[in-house]
């Protein structure tokens, strides 16, 4: 961020802020003193927006009066339900529509993917994953590769950030995909680490796959909402994301996938299959042979999950009326650039204190993690204590993750207030 926008008063940018007014439209969980707190926890459960209790009890109406009939007579006609989100799915990930489908959980499509993306062979069959990946990525690919008879110790290669840094260079993971080269199945790494912050660049690993001969695909778990993303663009073969974090769709919302166009009419790819993935024009002949529908929708098992995604539509209507990613990534870079300011100032060594996500704001998302060397955990219940809702992960980081459609420029404030009250009462302490 630059010296003028770090030294503009809070109150001024939020008062210039052009989506200033999309904090009115969020539920604000109240801090210990009864005052709404300062959210800093959007990267693990965005919040309530105001529409959602509407937008579900809409549904409950629908159901309520006609029961059955609410697949066709229901004002959002639940037959089609998941349709209404393809196009707002795929600007928000820089797709086609025909390449994005709303379904499931993001575990769960993460395993329907991998089962037409990993397709090990005798020769071919690692799959490329960062390491320290979320756990429920460790242990979907782990299975994976158990499903095909593989060892994952065998067929597992984890990238890992050079001795004495956290996140990994761009070029280290070009450089592993090309030693791993024919024997490469495919690359599944996240949009956005969890733990670090760090954004990967999504279109140079792709092309490095695919030079190889790879399926590459990505866990947008903390990159949807969050990040521009341009996925048709950039060639990606397929991506999913949940919609509870930066998508603020509730807590175990729906999930969105992308499979890229060049799949859209591949009805040979293996392929998990259910009823709402076949031709829809001939769905209800209730007729034996599966026959996929074109693009992402081809992927889908089950109908449509009305009441998480009435919550999803609402949330994805705001992000919309918001101006899209564009306009939310410019306010994330301030907010976060103004975050980091706020941490620098307070002059501490790394020794004590540092962030581990990267300085460069086209490497990461809103997100810091900041690495507390000592007395971290007492830093977070103190932050918690001036109603700052961060997170806290084993052993010693805590996430900030200022969110442009609520956050506000004061909350940072708040935050880089607080930080300072800790550190300069700990040095009164130590002194
Ligand atoms: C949040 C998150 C998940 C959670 O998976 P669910 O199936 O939604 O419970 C998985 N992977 C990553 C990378 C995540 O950040």
């Amino acid at each position: 961020m630059t010296a003028a926008l770090a030294s503009t008063p809070a109150a001024h940018l939020d008062a210039t802020d052009p989506l200033a007014a999309f904090r009115q439209e969020f539920h604000l969980p109240a801090g210990p003193n009864g005052q709404p707190c300062a959210y800093f926890c959007g990267n693990s459960l965005g919040l309530m927006p105001k529409a959602a209790r509407a937008a579900a009890e809409q549904e409950f109406d629908s159901w309520e009066r006609l029961g059955v009939e609410g697949h066709f007579q229901a004002p959002s006609f639940w037959m089609h339900y998941h349709d209404t989100l393809t196009e707002a799915s795929a600007r928000l990930v820089g797709a086609l529509p025909l390449e994005v489908v709303v379904m499931n959980n993001l575990t769960v499509n993460l395993h329907l993917l991998l089962v037409s993306f990993y397709r090990p062979t005798a020769t071919r069959y690692k799959i490329l994953m960062e390491g320290g990946a979320f756990p429920s990525d460790q242990y979907a690919i782990e299975s994976q590769a158990r499903m095909h008879g593989l060892d994952p110790a065998e067929a597992i290669v984890e990238l890992v950030p050079r001795p004495g840094e956290y996140t990994l260079r761009t070029e280290d993971i070009e450089a592993k995909i090309a030693e791993l080269g024919n024997s490469l199945a495919t690359v599944l790494i996240g949009g956005v680490n969890y733990y670090t912050g760090q954004a990967f660049d999504m279109a140079t690993i792709s092309r490095a796959g695919h030079a190889v001969g790879a399926y590459v695909g990505f866990d947008l778990a903390h990159a949807a909402g969050n990040l521009a993303l341009h996925l048709h663009d950039w060639d990606v073969d397929f991506a999913c994301w949940c919609t509870y974090k930066y998508l603020n769709s509730g807590p175990g919302g729906t999930s969105g996938v992308f499979v890229h166009e060049r799949f859209a009419h591949r009805p040979d790819l293996v392929r998990l299959a259910g009823w709402w993935g076949h031709d829809a024009s001939v769905r209800f002949q209730m007729k034996k042979g599966f026959q996929p529908m074109a693009g992402a929708a081809g992927w889908q098992l089950s109908n449509a999950q009305i009441f998480p995604m009435a919550i999803h539509r609402a949330s994805l209507a705001l992000v919309e009326r918001a101006g899209g990613m564009a306009a939310l990534r410019r306010k994330s870079e301030q907010l976060t650039g103004r975050l980091e300011s706020h941490i620098l100032n307070l002059g501490l060594p790394t020794s004590q204190l540092e962030i581990i996500t990267p300085a460069d704001p086209a490497q990461r998302g809103c997100q810091l993690s900041v690495l507390v060397h000592r007395r971290g955990r007492e830093l977070f219940d103190f932050l918690a204590a001036q109603g700052i809702i961060a997170d806290w992960r084993e052993p010693n980081v805590i996430r900030l993750a200022p969110v442009p459609l609520y956050n506000s420029f004061e909350d940072v404030d708040r935050v880089g207030g607080a930080l300072a009250r800790f550190f300069s009462e700990q040095s009164a302490v130590n002194s």
